[in-house]
Order: C-alpha cells, then sequence, then structure tokens
C-alpha cells in the first residue's frame, strides 16, 4: 500500500502531505553547484578579497578554517539611518552575518573532510555561535551551511554562514512555543520525547551513535530529510562539549553522505535548529540539525497551504540509508554501528 499521509511534526506543529504518489513526478535532476565568474575568494592567497579575519584556526600560521564578515551581508553591527518614508514600519537591520570558510581545499566539502577537520569546524561553529549569542540585542542566532545551486548557494567553496538578528522571526519563534508546549505538557524535553519514539519505533532510524543519531523525520519538509541529533546534550549547541561534537561530527558526515546517495541530488542545506538567545539554558532547549538535500520544486500547493508535499516516505529512505551503510560497512570491513 503505497503511503498516502497526513502527518504532524512536534516540532513545528504543522501537518505535512507524505504522498508516494508524487514519486513520479520528482525531478531527477542531480543539480550542481555554483559557477564563479572570476577566481574564488574564500581560496588561500585571496583573503584581501574577503572582509577582515575574524577567527581562524590555527590562531597562528597558515589558516585551516576561516571566519569573515559576510561582504553581501544580510545583516550589520553598525546602525544605519532608515528612510524616513519607513519611520514606524522599518528598523535598521542591525546584526551579525559571518562566513565561515570550512576549507582550504575549493573542493572539498562535509563528505570528504577528515573527521578530525570537521570537528574543527563543529568547534569554530560553536565558538562564534558562543560569541554572537551573547551580544546585546541578538533575539536568534541561525547557522546555517548552504552547498549547491539549488541550496540557494552562490559560492561552491565549502563555507557555513551564522546570522544573528535582533528582531523575532517567525520560525525559531514557532518552534520555541512548541517546545516550552511539550516541555510544560511531557515533563521532557520535545527532542527526548522525540527521540524516545524513534528509538522505539527503529523505522526511521538511519544510526545509533555513541552521542548522536540520525534518523529521518515523521513528517518530513522535504524529500530524504535527515535529522542528527545528540543523543543527550540540551540546551544551545554553544554548549555543546568536545565529546559530543567529536560523536556528533562521525554521525553528521555519514547522514549528508546517505541523504545525498539516497536522494541521487548534489545539493543540500545543512539547517541548525537552536533556542532563542534569551532561553539557551533553559530546560525546554534543545538543538538539533536538518539535512536536506534540495532539487525539488516549491509549487501551488506548498504557497497555498504554507505547508509540504513530499513525495518519499521517511521509513523508505532510512530504510535506503541503512542499507547503504551496511553495504559500505561491510565494503571495509570496518564493525557497523548502523542499524
Ligand atoms: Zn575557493
Amino acid at each position: 500500500m503505497p503511503d498516502h499521509t497526513y502527518r504532524h511534526d512536534p516540532m513545528t506543529g504543522v501537518w505535512v502531505v507524505v504522498s508516494a504518489a508524487r514519486a513520479a513526478t520528482v525531478r531527477r535532476d542531480p543539480g550542481s553547484l555554483p559557477e564563479l565568474d572570476g577566481p574564488c575568494p574564500f581560496c588561500p592567497g585571496a583573503e584581501s578579497e574577503t572582509e577582515a579575519t575574524i577567527a581562524a584556526h590555527p590562531a597562528r600560521g597558515p589558516w585551516q578554517i576561516r571566519v569573515v564578515s559576510n561582504r553581501y551581508p544580510a545583516l550589520r553591527p553598525e546602525v544605519r539611518e532608515v528612510p524616513r518614508f519607513t519611520r514606524g514600519h522599518a528598523r535598521a537591520a542591525v546584526g551579525y552575518h559571518e562566513i565561515l570558510i570550512e576549507s582550504r581545499e575549493h573542493t572539498a566539502d562535509i563528505s570528504s573532510y577528515a573527521l578530525d577537520h570537521l570537528v574543527d569546524v563543529l568547534r569554530m561553529i560553536r565558538e562564534r555561535l558562543a560569541w554572537l549569542e551573547s551580544r546585546p540585542g541578538v533575539r536568534h542566532v541561525v547557522v546555517f551551511r548552504n552547498r549547491g545551486v539549488r541550496s540557494g548557494s552562490s559560492q561552491p567553496h565549502p563555507h557555513a554562514q551564522l546570522a544573528a538578528v535582533t528582531v523575532d522571526v517567525p520560525e525559531p519563534r514557532r518552534r520555541w512555543e512548541k517546545a516550552v508546549e511539550a516541555r510544560r505538557r511531557d515533563g521532557a524535553t520535545l527532542l527526548d520525547t522525540v527521540l524516545t519514539r524513534e528509538l522505539a519505533e527503529h523505522d526511521r532510524l538511519v544510526e545509533v551513535g555513541d552521542e548522536a543519531v540520525s534518523l529521518c523525520p515523521f513528517a518530513p519538509r522535504y524529500d530524504h530529510e535527515v535529522w542528527v541529533a545528540p543523543l543527550r546534550a540540551r540546551g544551545s549547541f554553544s554548549a555543546a562539549g568536545d565529546d559530543t561534537l567529536r560523536g556528533f561530527a562521525a554521525v553528521l558526515q555519514r547522514a549528508v553522505r546517505a541523504a545525498l546517495e539516497v536522494s541521487g541530488r548534489c545539493a543540500y542545506n545543512l539547517v541548525w535548529r537552536l533556542p532563542p538567545t534569551s532561553h539557551r539554558v533553559d530546560p525546554a532547549a534543545f538543538w538539533y540539525v536538518e539535512v536536506i538535500p534540495r532539487g525539488g520544486t516549491t509549487a501551488g500547493f506548498e504557497l497555498t497551504t504554507g505547508t509540504s508535499l513530499v513525495a518519499a516516505s521517511p521509513e523508505r529512505s532510512a530504510s535506503a540509508m541503512r542499507a547503504l551503510a551496511g553495504q559500505r560497512a561491510r565494503g571495509t570491513g570496518a564493525p557497523s554501528d548502523i542499524l
């Protein structure tokens, strides 16, 4: 019986539609990386083509990871005048927008990084996030990664972005409302409630590691979406310990590989789900990362309903990802901790 269900996402309170009958309409175009008009400003030797370095790893010697302000920022820290006619309806777009150049290698990506390097990247994200969360007036910090044209990226060199906003924004707000409501109702953090169910049901699990778990969410917003969540760490990503980050990095790397291979796409977004800065140590606070292969369309149904229509059943996606991991583990002779 093909999957044909409304499914409720506890993180957002939104019903999505999973319709396997739509599979025949899904584009098979794998997508591509963006092309630059000139030399890459993120490659070693082109440092003068970006804004000044905010942070680098290692702190001395040739950088392996480098953080700069976005040359084309959505938000700026300095206050600017707004046009007279917008007074009352507009405020200066005060905030921060940083680019974290993840590697010296133009063609590298998360799936090809040495694990130690990915851990260093996550540590740098943690460091910048902690700094941005502590800035006065910052309501939300968003962390994301765009890869490939279909993800919205204009830059092929691997990089992550952090943006800090000083106004309320809807997606983190509605998620926080659900987190608080669930904590009050269940006496447990919403992520724990979700993970307890997923670990019991097994169907959507991709991998269970010592520190982190990857799974295809029950009510996905995109085909072959994967969540990577810490098993125990709560609060904000900025408070994650080194052991958590190391275990998380390994599961994240395999989740990205699996999501791209099963979806047949090269474009994807990583999205960090984080609590509002003012509630980052609240008992209801948690974090996880979504891996979202991109290439589908947002058409009239999504625009009119505000919800998602996906063709790939998450149970089938997870099963395909587990099979892939089993093949890989057998191929290398490594012990498999994939379910
Ligand atoms: Zn480059």
